[in-house]
Parts: structure tokens; sequence; C-alpha cells
């Protein structure tokens, strides 16, 4: 599932493609909602946002597209008039003169009025969004001290949006990894600077992945790794993906066991379960 880097790169593929265009059509291939195209003719895109794992886009007519793409839901850019080759069904099209946004897949898709926005279920959950480039991690941190978050495991937590939006199944191990600390532990058993360090990880990884297209290790790193011969998906994360071989900083060997129902990786020298 994509994660909210790759869902903020999408953001940012489509609003240079549509923001503060006027569409020519937008097309739902939700039979349901074919009678919400009427009301976008002639509208333009105002906004293109990612919140959590959903991409919002809003125009000038109030009203704003909510999407969200699970596990299969994939976007497309493409000059107007020429559709991607895929197997995939079309299940929103956001039509402007020059260039089209297209939505495959996805089947969590609604039109919302500016109350629909404010009370939608999924939104109203998310906690802050860990790309919006104001979250420091000073809130990141006292969230950590919330008696709702307190007792839950770490490797549980950082999966849930509720706490913090837009972290993934890599991301999770990523930012434990170079928090040092074991996913097993709670906000309850974390000294303060336990917690301070583990905050700035989490903003450290998120934005490094965004801006790398989803290399969580040091540029410079990554980068020695690929001129010694490693694929790029192998030059990518401290721990992630990276059972029985050595860890990066101290060469113990990498475990991986499943938390939460997923996948997560661990090195039992620098994250030592205290
Ligand atoms: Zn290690």
């Amino acid at each position: 599932m994509p994660e909210g880097p790759e869902i903020a790169r999408e953001a940012d593929q489509i609003r240079a493609a549509v923001l503060d265009k006027r569409v020519e059509r937008v097309h739902f291939g939700l039979p349901h909602l074919s009678r919400r195209e009427a009301a976008f003719e002639d509208a333009r895109v105002v906004s293109v946002r990612p919140r959590g794992k959903a991409m919002l886009i809003g125009f000038d007519n109030g009203l704003t597209l909510y999407s969200h793409n699970q596990l299969y839901g994939r976007w497309y850019v493409r000059k107007a008039g020429s559709l991607p080759k895929t197997r995939r069904q079309l299940r929103m099209a956001i039509e402007t003169q020059d260039r089209w946004a297209l939505l495959y897949s996805a089947s969590e898709i609604d039109v919302l009025d500016e109350v629909g926005l404010s009370m939608h279920p999924y939104l109203a959950k998310l906690g802050p969004d860990v790309l919006d480039p104001t979250l420091e991690a000073a809130t990141i941190s006292a969230r950590l001290e919330d008696r709702r978050f307190q007792r839950r495991g770490l490797g549980a937590l950082l999966l849930d949006q509720s706490f913090v939006a837009g972290l993934g199944n890599y991301l999770r191990s990523e930012i434990a990894f170079e928090a040092r600390l074991h996913p097993d532990q709670r906000p309850l058993d974390l000294d303060p600077a336990d917690r301070r360090r583990l905050a700035r990880a989490t903003l450290k990884m998120a934005r490094r992945a965004y801006e790398t297209k989803g290399v969580t290790l040091p540029r410079s790193q990554a980068a020695a790794l690929r001129r010694a011969g490693q694929s790029w998906s192998r030059a990518r994360h401290w721990v992630f993906a990276r059972a029985r071989q050595s860890c990066r900083r101290c060469d113990d060997t990498i475990v991986r066991f499943d938390l939460a129902g997923r996948r997560i990786y661990v090195c039992p020298t620098c994250q030592v379960l205290r």
C-alpha cells in the first residue's frame, strides 16, 4: 500500500497537471456517482491535498473529490486524450484541456461539500499529517504522552493513522530503527529523550522518503551502495525487507517478525527491548 510520501508525490503530479485549470469534464467510473458529474462542468481546480493516505481535490464550485487508494488504487497523469495501458478499471477522470488526472482501481471515492468534508469519518479520525511542513517534533512528542496512545506498542501505534497520519509499513520499521527503539516498547516505557528521538525520527524518515522517492537511508549512503553495484531496492532501507542481512550500523543480523498482522524488521542490538 502506498504510504504518505508516495501519496504526497502523486499529489505533486496531479497539482502540476490540473491546479488552477478549468475542467472540461469530471467523469466517474462508479455508477452511483455519475449523476454528480454535471456539478463539475466548467469548475476550476483550486487545491490538491494529500491527507493521510487519502487525496482531496478541491474545486471552485465548493465541492471536494475525496479518494482513498486502499491497496490497489493508482493515479496516472496523461496528456489530454491519452489513456495509460492498464487492465485496471478507470474510476475517476479529471479532464482539463491539456492534461488528464486519472484514478484507476480505487473504490473509495466520494463527492463532498464543506459539511461532508468536515464530518467525513476517515478524515475526522486522522492525526496530524506527517508530511505537513508545519508539523513539529514537539507535537508528536506530546502525542506520545497522551493517554490515548501511551499504552500502545510502538509497532502498532506507528501504523495508527489517528496517532500520526501517513505512516505505513516500511516507514514504521525505519522510524523505530532510526530512533533505536524496539517496536514492542510503549510510549509509557520511554524517557523524554527517547520520545524526542522517536518524534524526530518520525519526521526525518517520512520527509526523506518523500524527497528521495522512497529511500530512507541517507542519500550519501544509498549512493555509495548503488556505486558498489547494489540494486535500488537493496540500497533503500536501514532494516525493512532486510531479514537475515547485516545491520548497516552494527553488523548484527536483522530479524523479521509479524506485528499487528504485518511484517516488521528489527536489529536486536541497535533496538534492545528494555
Ligand atoms: Zn544494529
